[in-house]
């Protein structure tokens, strides 16, 4: 992490309509784009039928890649990248979740440099990628406002971040698509964004610009506790749970994440556990673990919470289910999280293997 105090490049657009309203800053972009989504929801969510009107009423061409899985593999990167070349497309619209999204950013990188190959993801940080269009549809990981790409490494079964930083040109934040978001997408999102708030803000990067708009995103996610519980999010909540997301995402660019993250991507990887709802696992032991007692007492205090069992409870009832793992998986677990060095070197104390056993146990 740079000593940088702020940089978060990202016009963000957002409203009802945003992407209509605005369709200009796309004729800027170029005449070919492409479009990553994932199998199904932006054609039930009316995204994709959005964007191709626009782009139709642009004369932009457009080719759509519409295969993305969740927790997207270098396979399917490999796959939109070269499409995407024998297109020759001048920017990319992802629409979805994280994983179209991210998806997006690592093509990007691979479409810009003819010579590039999926090694070059980890080991040349100069490459710059296509301008990327974000249209998020899922309130969870921020992509629409992070320079971070996520992709499944199958050789090395884990998850990995691309080594480039790729911001998004423009995001277009409009809660009409999520408003048929299932409950259990909405729950493990959600818990995504509250979990890069408090990483954020308990990160050893995190300074006065990333701490105040972690704060901010703590009380806006404190305001939507009850909905989030009941299930009952009306347009105003989700348009709030967008922002959160958005603003968390703004607050990893500067911090990253730390370790519910790196431990929780075993968790995805070796127990099919989704992303958000990995680190919601782990949250309560982190906190109770983190040595900075002001900074977790402040967290509880902007989300309401009393307590850490409170929180604890609460977020018990949200995942409706035990975290169950066998000793062999903590004890591996726990190993791979001990040399993850890019997410240990957030953490502003010193953390033991131990340490790690511990707070996955705990966790169950
Ligand atoms: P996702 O994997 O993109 O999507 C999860 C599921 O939600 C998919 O089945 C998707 O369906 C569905 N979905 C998406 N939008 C929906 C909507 N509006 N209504 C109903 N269903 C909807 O989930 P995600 O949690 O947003 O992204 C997870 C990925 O992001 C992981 O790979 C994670 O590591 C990564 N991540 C990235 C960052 C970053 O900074 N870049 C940060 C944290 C996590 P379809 O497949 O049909 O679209
Ligand atoms: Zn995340």
């Amino acid at each position: 992490m740079s000593n940088d105090l702020f940089y978060m490049p990202t016009k963000i657009v957002s409203g009802k309509d945003c992407f209509k309203k605005h369709k200009d800053l796309i004729s800027r972009l170029g005449k070919n784009a492409l479009i990553v989504t994932g199998k199904h929801s932006s054609k039930k969510n009316g995204s994709l039928n959005d964007v191709k009107f626009i782009l139709n009423s642009l004369s932009i061409n457009f080719v759509i890649f519409d295969d993305v899985e969740e927790n997207p593999s270098l396979e399917t990167i490999d796959k939109i990248a070269t499409f995407g070349k024998a297109s020759n497309v001048d920017f990319i619209i992802g629409i979805g979740g994280g994983s179209p999204l991210d998806s997006s950013k690592a093509a990007g990188v691979l479409i810009k440099n003819e010579s590039a190959n999926l090694d070059s993801l980890f080991n040349d940080s100069n490459l710059l990628s296509l301008p990327i269009v974000a249209i998020p549809t899922t309130a969870g990981t921020g992509s629409e406002t992070t320079p971070y790409a996520i992709v499944t490494d199958h050789n090395s079964k884990t998850k990995r971040g691309i080594i480039q930083r790729v911001f998004p040109k423009i995001s277009f934040l409009d809660a009409t698509y999520f408003m048929e978001t299932p409950k259990n997408v909405t729950i493990n999102t959600s818990i995504d964004s509250l979990s890069h708030l408090i990483e954020g803000y308990l990160s050893s990067n995190a300074n006065l610009l990333s701490d105040s708009l972690a704060e901010k995103g703590l009380e806006y996610f404190g305001q939507c506790l009850e909905s989030l519980e009941k299930n009952t999010i009306d347009f105003n909540t989700r348009e709030k749970l967008v922002l959160t997301s958005t603003i968390a995402g703004m607050v990893i660019s500067q911090s990253g994440t730390s370790l519910p993250h790196g431990m929780g991507y075993s968790l995805t990887y070796f127990k099919g556990i989704t992303h958000g709802r990995a680190n919601g696992f782990l949250l309560k032991s982190f906190l109770q673990f983190h040595e900075d007692k002001q900074k977790v007492n402040k967290i509880l205090s902007y989300l309401n919470f009393r307590t850490l069992d409170a929180f604890g409870d609460y977020l018990k009832l949200l995942l409706d289910e035990n975290l169950t793992l066998s000793k062999e998986e903590i004890l591996n677990f726990s190993h791979s999280m001990a040399i993850n060095t890019s997410k240990l070197k957030n953490h502003p104390f010193k953390v033991t293997e131990k340490d790690i056993i511990d707070m996955y146990t705990n966790s169950l």
